[in-house]
């Protein structure tokens, strides 16, 4: 969502005029757009708010700006800490920061700035569609800094894919903090359904993915809309956070182990290829080496894709940091965020590996230390070696080696254009 938000905030600014440079020292505007999901991430901040001290006395009149789910309602605390910080914005709230640079620019931001697409944007782009979260999970500080659910709408949505097929976008992520609740706010109240059958009549978007889901708005409309809708990928990034019932109860989950269980027997049903990829929380307030266990057990169980492990953080002004108490040492957190992530590469390494052999359609997305990658429709990550050009193309691979990271493979046919690999004319180039 920060990667979405700082893009649409670079398209306001060339908007405006500016342009983008490759380094720091040599811009005229910084904006550090900040994540405090966790501790180690708005630690992270500070130190590059640190890194910025020197360059505004550098050069005074040189505009910096905090962006993002560190600047909350009060900005006192933030200003007397950071005082060579000259602008701070919430996230989304671009205002502040342009209505500074229309004034030092001579610039009428209101009239210049239209709609917010990115100007060079990548093969595979991120697409909000909600903003902001109406559920309150106790470890949470979302809803806190984005506020309650607010959906866009389907039309809007549409006509912002359209611009961007027409620059080049193959793929689209849409994004929300709960994407499966999509448009329960809005009058006519479409769904996330709705939506995919409208996208996927847009000539030219090849793929369609989604991110986050709440296993609590994972409706069977969703599950077989994800099964039958061409473009959209079987692929559904679905956090369980924990295995214990009673950690989910503290956590204000509004599901158990059991309905998780049931939810991805039902998804496996509709389609045998998905891929399942969670997110855990390891180390919550009370969390026992039993109910630990249980987390590691459901993962064992289940086999899912990929899982995204934190350890608990707490985050002031959540309901947890106000009523709980952080009991699990870290080096215990960290002892069984390693234990979940030992389960998991094996886990990994075997769902990989039965892919070996296999042709696989990838969507080609760059190029790193001389060779091609692209993602598989299930957003596994395969590279091959190949003379022509092919960044943006769907083409087959065949799989030759894998790892519980990525997969290497041999170029077989360009699935799109059916061209066989020998008449290949553009040349590769990194
Ligand atoms: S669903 Fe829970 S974890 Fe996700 S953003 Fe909303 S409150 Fe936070």
């Amino acid at each position: 969502m920060n990667t979405a938000d700082s893009e649409r905030l670079g398209a306001a600014l060339e908007q405006m005029g500016i342009q983008p440079v490759e380094k720091a020292a040599e811009a005229d505007v910084i904006v550090l757009n900040s994540c405090v999901v966790r501790q180690g991430a708005e630690d992270k901040v500070a130190s590059n708010l640190a890194w910025m001290a020197p360059l505004k006395k550098d050069k005074p009149e040189r505009i910096i700006a905090l962006m993002g789910c560190m600047v909350g309602p009060k900005t006192d605390a933030l200003a007397k800490r950071f005082p060579y910080v000259d602008v701070f914005m919430r996230p989304q709230q671009f205002d502040p920061l342009l209505e500074i640079v229309g004034e030092r620019t001579g610039v009428d931001w209101e009239g210049c700035v239209g709609p917010l697409t990115p100007v060079r944007p990548d093969i595979t782009c991120h697409v909000p569609i909600i903003h902001g979260c109406d559920l309150m999970c106790t470890f949470c500080i979302i809803p806190y800094r984005r506020g309650r659910q607010v959906s866009r709408s389907i039309a809007e949505i549409a006509l912002e894919v359209e611009t961007l097929v027409s620059k080049g976008v193959k793929e689209v992520t849409l994004l929300g903090q709960t994407v499966d609740a999509y448009g329960y706010d809005l009058p006519d109240k479409p769904n996330l359904a709705d939506l995919f059958a409208r996208l996927d009549q847009i000539d030219g978007i090849e793929r369609i993915r989604f991110l986050t889901s709440h296993p609590k708005f994972m409706t069977q409309e969703i599950i077989q809309a994800v099964a039958d809708v061409p473009k959209v990928c079987e692929h559904i990034n679905l956090p369980v956070q924990a295995g214990d019932d009673e950690i989910l109860d503290e956590m204000r989950r509004q599901y158990s182990r059991q309905d998780y269980i049931d939810l991805v027997g039902r998804i496996r049903e509709a389609m045998p290829e998905v891929a399942l990829n969670t997110d855990i929380i390891v180390g919550f307030p009370g969390e026992t080496e039993e109910q630990f266990q249980q987390t590691l057990d459901l993962l064992a169980v289940l086999k899912l894709d990929k899982v995204h492990c934190a350890a608990y953080s707490t985050r002031p002004g959540t309901i947890a940091s106000r009523t709980m108490s952080d009991t699990v040492p870290e080096a215990e957190k960290t002892k069984r965020r390693q234990r979940v992530d030992l389960q998991q590469e094996q886990i990994q390494t075997e769902i990989n590996a039965k892919l070996v052999g296999q042709y696989v359609e990838i969507l080609v997305e760059g190029r790193q230390r001389g060779k091609w990658q692209g993602r598989t429709r299930s957003h596994k990550l395969v590279f091959f070696e190949d003379e022509a050009y092919h960044l943006g193309n769907l083409v087959q691979v065949k799989i030759d080696r894998s790892s519980p990271w990525s997969l290497q493979g041999t170029l077989a046919v360009r699935a799109k254009l059916l061209n066989p690999i020998s008449s290949g004319t553009n040349r590769g180039e990194d």
